[in-house]
């Protein structure tokens, strides 16, 4: 009851795809679909307090707009034809955070449906080189379908275990990027209907973490690489925390966790010492999802270990 109490407050909100229009446009569109645009936010408060036929630029991310939680724009021509995005605001934190100039190769290791790949190519302007993988034959079906929709190009999609991608390869000697969303408990899913949410055991949780400690391990060790996003829609420090600070240790002084987005009101449990870097997201906090972050960077070399 609680957490579809909490789904009610989450607004719907609204990526706008760089790749096929802009803020501007849309915010036309909608003021002559009859919406009335409020301008940008100041707060978290405000966007909870919107309702009607209103809606507002978000606060924290570029680009994104914000409408009340029972706005549905699945049939909208916007969404039809991929100039908007359907997609939870703290699940754009990981493309926006990752941040790659115009240019770079990148890895979306663990990538279907692909809302954060085409958030990607949006802010590579479709310049430069994706590489998504995904295991799922399905997922990836969907994924192709969603990036054609979305105008994406530059994106090498392919159905394979990111842990068998060959940190060698010659096609990967420029990678300087990788996101990391792997599979998750899901427990930060706020969702719509009462009694649909189910704890993870104890068991699945440990199985899981044991999962996203081998990918995340995986991915370091692509030799070019110098910042990577690590995110999950898990509440759990099991998944979060826990595994941030394993595969750091395991490093040893070669990647240090970074400070980001300093305005972002929840961050990581002090697990261990520098997780506050990490960021948290909460639909009592932020208005959405609940969500991790945590921005991975290699050390320059010969440089301090982070304390
Ligand atoms: N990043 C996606 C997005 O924003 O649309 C969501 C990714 S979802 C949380 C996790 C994905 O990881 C699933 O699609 C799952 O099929 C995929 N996956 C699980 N194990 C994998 C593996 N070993 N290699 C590649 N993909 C994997």
């Amino acid at each position: 009851q609680a957490a579809s109490a909490a789904a009610a407050q989450v607004p719907r909100y609204v990526r706008v795809n760089t790749l096929k229009t802009c803020v501007d446009d849309v915010i036309d569109f909608f003021k002559r679909q009859g919406y009335s645009y409020l301008g940008k936010a100041a707060s978290v408060e405000e966007l909870r307090a919107l309702s009607g036929k209103k809606f507002l630029l978000d606060l924290h991310l570029p680009e994104l707009l914000v409408f009340p939680p029972q706005t549905d724009l699945h049939d909208n021509l916007l969404y039809t034809s991929g100039h908007i995005i359907l997609q939870d605001k703290a699940s754009c934190l990981p493309a926006f955070l990752l941040s790659p100039a115009a240019g770079s190769h990148i890895i979306d290791a663990c990538a279907a449906p692909g809302n954060k790949t085409s958030h990607l190519a949006a802010i590579l302007k479709n310049k430069g080189q994706i590489f998504a993988f995904d295991v799922d034959p399905k997922r990836v079906a969907t994924m192709n379908t969603l990036l054609a929709r979305a105008g994406v190009t530059g994106c090498q999609l392919a159905q394979q275990d990111f842990l068998t991608v060959d940190p060698g390869d010659p096609k990967y000697s420029r990678v300087t990027h990788i996101l990391l969303d792997p599979s998750c408990s899901g427990s930060g899913m706020v969702t719509r209907a009462p009694g649909e949410e189910v704890a993870p055991s104890a068991e699945r949780l440990q199985a899981l973490a044991g999962f996203q400690r081998r990918v995340l391990s995986h991915a370091l060790n692509f030799p070019a690489l110098r910042r990577l996003v690590y995110s999950t829609c898990s509440v759990h420090r099991e998944e979060n925390e826990d595994v941030v600070q394993a595969v750091l240790q395991e490093r040893g002084s070669a990647f240090r966790l970074v400070t980001t987005f300093p305005s972002w009101p929840c961050r990581g449990l002090s697990a261990f010492p520098g997780a506050e870097s990490c960021l948290r997201a909460s639909p009592a906090e932020t208005l959405t999802h609940g969500f991790f972050v945590a921005v991975l960077e290699r050390c320059e070399e010969g440089a301090d270990a982070p304390s």
